[in-house]
C-alpha cells in the first residue's frame, strides 16, 4: 500500500472491484469542477469514478486510494496512472499552494514509483505519454492546434482516451500553461530544494555576517570568461565601460579619420555634451591614434 506522507489519508471503502496498479507511467492532473473541501463522500460510492488524490485550494492534500491500486479518473489510462483531482471550476488557475502540492506529489511519485522525470507530450502508448501529464492529452475536442500546450488528443495525433467526453476542458485552459512551472518546481524538489519557508529558517540560523557573505557571493559576483574569474559588480561594470568605450571610439574614429583633419581635443569637448567623460575621452584617444598612423 502506498500513501503520500503529507496527505490526509481517507481510504475509500466502497466496493469498486479495484485492481492493482503495478505500472506507474504518469501522474495525471485534473480539475474537479467543484469547490468542495473534500471529494471523499462523493467518491465513496459504487459506480462513481474516483482519483487517488485531491488537492484543495489551500494546498491540503487528501488521498483516497493507495497508489498500489488503480483509481478510475483516466479511462484507458487507469492501468498506469496516478490521478490528482484539484479544487476549483473549469475557469481560473491553480493557487500557489495547489501548485506546490502538485509538484510535491509528482516528485514523491518519481521517488516512490519511478515515474518518468519529464512532461508527457500526448497520450500515446509509450514514452511520450509518460511523466507529468494532464487529462486533456487524452481528451478529444476542438482545442488549439500544436504547438499550443492547450492542444488535446486529436491535435496531438491520437493515443489513449483518458475520457469518453468530448471537449471536456479538464484541467482548464488557464491551468494547463501552469504545468511546466509545476514540473520545474518538482525538479527543484527532487534536486534537494526545500520550501521557501525552510530556506528562510536556514538563513535565520546564520549570523548576520554569514548571511551578508552568502548574499554577496551569490548576487554580487559576475563571471568573466576572458579571465576565468569572478569579478565584483563594480569591476565588471568598469570592464564593460572600457569595452563599450573602445567599440564606440573605433566606430567614430573609422568614420572621421579618413575625411577630416580632426582636432582630437575639440572632438572630445564636443562629445562631452552627449557622452560620458570616459566615452568621450576614449573617442578622442582613438582618433588621435588613427591620425598618428
Ligand atoms: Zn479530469
Amino acid at each position: 500500500m502506498n500513501w503520500y506522507p503529507d496527505a490526509i489519508r481517507k481510504p475509500l471503502t466502497a466496493d469498486k472491484d479495484r485492481q492493482a496498479l503495478t505500472v506507474h507511467n504518469r501522474v495525471n492532473l485534473h480539475i474537479a469542477v467543484s469547490e468542495s473541501e473534500s471529494l471523499y463522500s462523493f467518491f465513496n460510492q459504487r459506480g462513481i469514478a474516483d482519483s487517488h488524490f485531491y488537492v484543495r485550494r489551500d494546498g491540503k492534500v487528501e488521498q483516497y486510494v493507495s497508489t498500489s491500486m488503480r483509481a478510475y479518473a483516466d479511462l484507458e489510462g487507469n492501468d498506469a496512472t496516478i490521478s490528482i483531482e484539484t479544487q476549483g471550476f473549469g475557469g481560473g488557475t491553480w493557487t500557489v499552494e495547489q501548485r506546490e502540492s502538485l509538484a510535491r506529489i509528482y516528485a514523491w511519485a518519481v521517488r516512490t514509483h519511478d515515474v518518468a522525470r519529464k512532461l508527457a507530450t500526448d497520450s500515446k502508448v509509450g514514452d511520450s505519454s509518460k511523466g507529468l501529464s494532464w487529462h486533456r492529452l487524452g481528451i478529444d475536442g476542438n482545442f488549439p492546434a500544436l504547438p499550443s500546450i492547450r492542444a488535446g488528443r486529436l491535435q496531438r495525433g491520437g493515443g489513449m482516451h483518458y475520457s469518453t467526453s468530448t471537449g471536456k476542458a479538464c484541467p482548464g485552459d488557464d491551468r494547463i500553461p501552469q504545468i511546466p512551472m509545476i514540473f520545474e518546481r518538482a525538479m527543484d524538489i527532487l534536486n534537494g530544494s526545500t520550501t521557501i519557508t525552510e530556506e528562510n529558517s536556514f538563513m535565520a540560523d546564520l549570523t548576520e555576517k554569514q548571511q551578508t557573505e552568502i548574499y554577496q557571493d551569490t548576487t554580487e559576483k559576475v563571471y568573466d570568461a576572458a579571465t576565468d574569474q569572478w569579478d565584483t559588480q563594480a569591476e565588471a561594470q568598469r570592464k564593460t565601460n572600457v569595452l563599450l568605450r573602445r567599440v564606440l571610439a573605433n566606430q567614430v574614429a573609422d568614420q572621421a579619420a579618413p575625411t577630416v583633419d580632426v582636432d582630437a581635443d575639440a572632438v572630445a569637448e564636443a562629445l562631452l555634451t552627449k557622452l560620458t567623460p570616459a566615452v568621450a575621452q576614449g573617442v578622442a584617444d582613438a582618433l588621435a591614434a588613427r591620425l598618428a598612423d
